[in-house]
């Protein structure tokens, strides 16, 4: 895959900022966290398994201070290579002026622009585990859920091989009853629907169409959602509409 120089990376983010942005090149170092294990300084940037010295590439807008006239950049993006730092500059730069995508933790918040930005972004940040048929390998699955406030498990549904993530409820900012702590997703289309156990969770997972409305248009019309135990046994409860 042909990367960006860093030549073409500071004209597309003039494109994308106007003659202020600019960009620059980190290189992340290993400091101590919790519990004495040796972390990436770059972290939310670089992978949990980053071993130091890699670069971190950033594309903002300069600005400068006071009398000395500190050079600085305001971060809009940042990423492992400039094709991430630069897709995620555009969705950042979206959602600063988008109403409904700045709550954008909820993933089905995101409007009619910030969706297409969103997946571009995805795309850039998996691109290095994307498999011929475009699918994202187990590592890449890892990787994403990684990066996934309260995600535990992203697969592709046997039914409709579409991407569907397990999440804890709370941690990724959807409401859920506190019986009720696991959420399955569909990513495609933001379906939603809790469980009272991970076990159940991670049963339903492998056939979205039964609880996300738009999976179930997809296979021909609403299919009841079932009362009976799921395929791995036990009761769920829909959420409700908001
Ligand atoms: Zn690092
Ligand atoms: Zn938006
Ligand atoms: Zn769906």
């Amino acid at each position: 895959m042909k990367r960006f120089t860093r030549d073409q990376a500071l004209r597309e983010t003039r494109a994308l900022l106007g003659e202020q942005g600019a960009v620059k090149v980190i290189t992340c170092s290993l400091g101590t966290g919790p519990g004495g294990v040796r972390r990436c300084s770059a972290i939310g940037i670089h992978d949990a398994d980053c071993r130091g010295g890699a670069a971190a590439y950033v594309v903002g807008i300069k600005y400068e201070i006071g009398p000395v006239h500190l050079r600085t950049i305001s971060h809009r993006g940042e990423g492992s290579t400039w094709e991430i730092a630069l897709a995620d500059a555009a969705l950042h730069t979206h959602r600063l002026g988008c109403a409904a995508c700045k709550s954008a933790t909820k993933m089905a918040d995101l409007c009619e622009h910030g969706r297409p930005l969103l997946d571009a972004f995805t795309r850039a940040r998996t691109a290095r585990f994307r498999l011929p048929n475009g699918r994202l390998s187990a590592a890449g699955l890892k990787a994403e859920a990684a990066t996934r406030p309260g995600c535990v498990r992203l697969a592709y549904a046997r039914s409709t091989g579409l991407l569907v993530g397990l999440y804890r409820a709370h941690e990724a900012g959807i409401e859920s009853d506190e019986e009720t702590p696991w959420a399955t997703v569909c990513e495609e289309h933001g379906g939603v629907v809790c469980h009272t156990t991970r076990k159940l969770a991670e049963g339903w997972m492998v056939e979205p169409e039964t609880w996300c409305p738009v999976c179930q248009e997809a296979r021909g019309g609403p299919k009841a959602y079932p009362d009976g135990p799921a395929p791995g046994g036990g009761a769920q409860k829909t959420k409700d509409e908001e």
